[in-house]
């Protein structure tokens, strides 16, 4: 096992309606920098996005953008990240970003987040893939997230172990300390059955 190197980070491409999210953002992208720690994300220059690749890459750190053509245009990609790579479809551009991290974080965003949060959350699930998974919390963001699958559990939707795929921090500067301790590598089986 070695520790964290590359981190993907899920987020929205708008900054939201409260100022600590874009706050939030900034202070992981730095931290994130000091660590030495690699972002990789969806390309964007705009929303949360673009706050933490430009706060990774002030402070010195490495930016890898991993977008699809048809949003180079809608997302506009962000002009300066270390490596930018443009991929034919959404698909392509997930599996990337999921090939170059060692583990995953999801920060405050929107429904694109929802279905980035909620897919490699499953594809652990599953098995496909056995990183650890961190949900910031930042500013109560994630509680109605949480709260979804926290309901699914109680309906009998979903089992009980499938709140161990992931670990809900409650703020950047406590994911940055986490990532410290975090092996990327295997895991353990999740007991879900
Ligand atoms: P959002 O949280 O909606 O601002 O989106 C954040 C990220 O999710 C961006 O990288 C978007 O390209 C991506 N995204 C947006 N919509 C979708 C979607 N329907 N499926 C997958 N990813 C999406």
């Amino acid at each position: 096992m070695t520790s964290i190197r590359s981190l993907a980070v899920f987020c929205g491409s708008r900054v939201g309606n409260i100022p600590d999210y874009a706050a939030a953002g900034r202070t992981l992208g730095r931290g994130m920098a000091r660590a030495g720690i690699r972002l990789v994300y969806g390309g964007g220059r705009i929303g949360i996005m673009g706050v933490v690749a430009d706060a990774v890459l002030a402070a010195g750190g490495q930016v890898l953008g991993v977008i699809p053509d048809f949003l180079t245009k809608m997302e506009v990609a962000h002009e300066n990240a270390t490596e930018m790579v443009v991929t034919d479809t959404m698909h392509t551009r997930k599996r990337r970003l999921y090939e170059e991290s060692d583990a995953f974080l999801i920060m405050p965003g929107g429904l694109g987040t929802f279905d980035e949060a909620f897919e490699i959350i499953t594809w652990r699930q599953l098995r496909l893939h056995d990183k650890p998974i961190l949900i910031c919390n930042a500013a109560g963001w994630a509680e109605p997230l949480v709260g979804a699958i926290d309901q699914a559990i109680a309906q009998g939707f979903a089992d009980p172990g499938c709140r161990r795929l992931f670990e809900v921090i409650d703020s950047v500067e406590a994911v940055l300390d986490r990532l410290q301790t975090l092996q990327a590598g295997a895991q353990g089986e999740p007991e879900l059955l």
